[in-house]
């Protein structure tokens, strides 16, 4: 369990004059290492000018690194004897389960609790094997027989909030209240959701209420998280849209920041049936007015728009939407969108394709290049383009971009948008990138990489 840290990050600043806020940065004799979504990655020292400390509010998960316990069980345990039987042997018995449901239908409120008892027990089972999906199904039919149980409600909120599921840990956690409007619990829970939510504000409100009525040091170690967070942000002025909330430092214009959300709702309503996924949270975007244009120099620091999930851009020097800002807005979405839909396990190749198709590039302009290196067999392999760019010599950061999108459009063009959502539901699953590759594709790095050369060679090429 990680421990609930300070929430500041801190700023990584490059001799080129790229800014790279992180979070965990550890300097090291030759190397600074720093904290994202897909491990941690290491900066040579050589190009590193300083690092400035705590600039900026946290944004990696942060809600997820809450030292919280669950709740404790508000079912009557002298049904201990029912929940041995319905986990019996290190499984569930779900003909037991079915026969004490039939015995509830009338409404008997022992012959419920009884059902609610097996559904947590075995719930709690297939906690210990990593299966949350199916814990959080006993619970839900559980609650078909005892609605208001505010054991269960809090059991089953627990769980979405472990999942960084904040939005329906909130609709149970608003149930439990209407049936316990004073429990201690609830509010802790609730604060933790509305802190997952970014309502800080309206989290440490909870996490007050949650201390009136009970002493608890948890809470007030978030509730502290929480305050130190709203004093830094009080610099920051608030922007709201449906999918969206914006922060931007006061020295960016306010029209600017209305045009950026209005821009981010019509990219995200594009890119939601491409890739047919719907993040479950509001998307956070922070507008920098300091920091140069990640995906317009191409620098290897490309790793601090995608490390979390958010949006982060910089306007320095804009006070209205521009074509080009509009473009980087949109492949900084759609990373956004991958790394919800893999939780952060999408090989960079594909991240990078992806983004740059869904902006509206094309291969024609890199072909003749892409398809010489292939035949020269001086091609990087996808192999190696899977994880961090970070020590890609600079001028193949040019050439990685190109080749990754080369082999997404490929992908594409042959068999649609279809498999490349595919290849992501695989990883999100699980499975390396490249076994994704040859389950959905029929073909591993090397059959994929020729084909695309081929790809490339007849559309643009003859
Ligand atoms: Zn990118």
């Amino acid at each position: 369990m990680v421990l609930a840290l300070p929430a500041l990050a801190d700023t990584i600043v490059l001799k080129n004059g790229r800014r790279i806020v992180a979070v965990r940065v550890v300097e090291e004799k030759d190397h600074v290492s720093y904290e994202t979504a897909a491990g941690r990655l290491r900066l040579p020292r050589s190009i590193i000018a300083r690092i400035e400390r705590g600039a900026v509010p946290s944004t990696t998960d942060r809600a997820a690194n809450l030292e919280i316990t669950p709740p404790p069980l508000a079912i009557n345990l002298s049904y201990a004897d029912i929940a041995a039987l319905a986990v019996r042997g290190g499984s569930v018995d779900r003909e037991y389960i079915s026969r004490l449901e039939v015995a509830a239908q009338g409404g008997n409120a022992a012959a419920i609790n009884r059902v609610a008892v097996a559904h947590h027990a075995a719930a709690q089972l297939e906690l210990k094997s990593g299966e949350t999906e199916q814990a959080i199904n006993h619970y839900r039919r559980a609650l078909t027989f005892a609605p208001e149980q505010t054991g269960l409600l809090l059991q089953i909120a627990y769980l979405h909030l472990r999942r960084s599921e904040y939005t329906p840990a909130l609709d149970y956690l608003e149930r439990a209240r209407r049936a316990s409007p004073d429990s201690p619990e609830i509010a802790k829970l609730t604060g933790w959701a509305l802190y997952g939510q970014n309502r800080t504000e309206q989290a440490a409100e909870e996490w007050q209420r949650a201390l009136r009525l009970r002493p608890d040091a948890q809470v007030e170690q978030a509730l502290e998280t929480a305050r130190q967070e709203l004093n830094v942000e009080a610099r920051y002025r608030e922007g709201e849209s449906p999918h969206f909330v914006l922060r931007y430092h006061g020295g960016a214009a306010p029209e600017l920041a209305r045009e950026v959300l209005r821009t981010l709702e019509e990219h995200f309503r594009a890119i939601e049936p491409e890739l047919d996924f719907t993040p479950a949270e509001p998307i956070g975007v922070i507008l920098y007015t300091n920091q140069a244009f990640a995906d317009i120099t191409r620098a290897p620091a490309w790793v601090g728009a995608i490390n979390d999930g958010r949006v982060r851009v910089p306007v320095q020097g804009l006070s209205s939407m521009t074509a080009e800002l509009s473009r980087v807005l949109r492949h900084e979405l759609a990373h956004s969108f991958i790394q919800m839909k893999t939780g952060g396990k999408c090989p960079v190749w594909l991240h990078e394709g992806i983004a740059q198709w869904l902006e509206g590039q094309r291969s024609g302009e890199y072909a003749a290049l892409l398809v010489t290196a292939y035949e020269r067999k001086a091609s990087v392999p996808l192999k190696v383009l899977e994880g961090s760019w970070m020590n890609l010599p600079g001028q193949m950061a040019g050439y990685s971009y190109s080749w990754s999108l080369g082999v997404v459009e490929y992908i594409i063009a042959t068999s649609g948008m279809r498999d490349i959502e595919r290849l992501l539901d695989q990883v999100a699953a699980g499975s390396s990138p490249e076994a994704a590759c040859v389950g959905v594709l029929r073909m591993d790095y090397a059959e994929l990489e020729q084909e695309t050369a081929k790809y490339l060679r007849r559309t643009y090429l003859q």
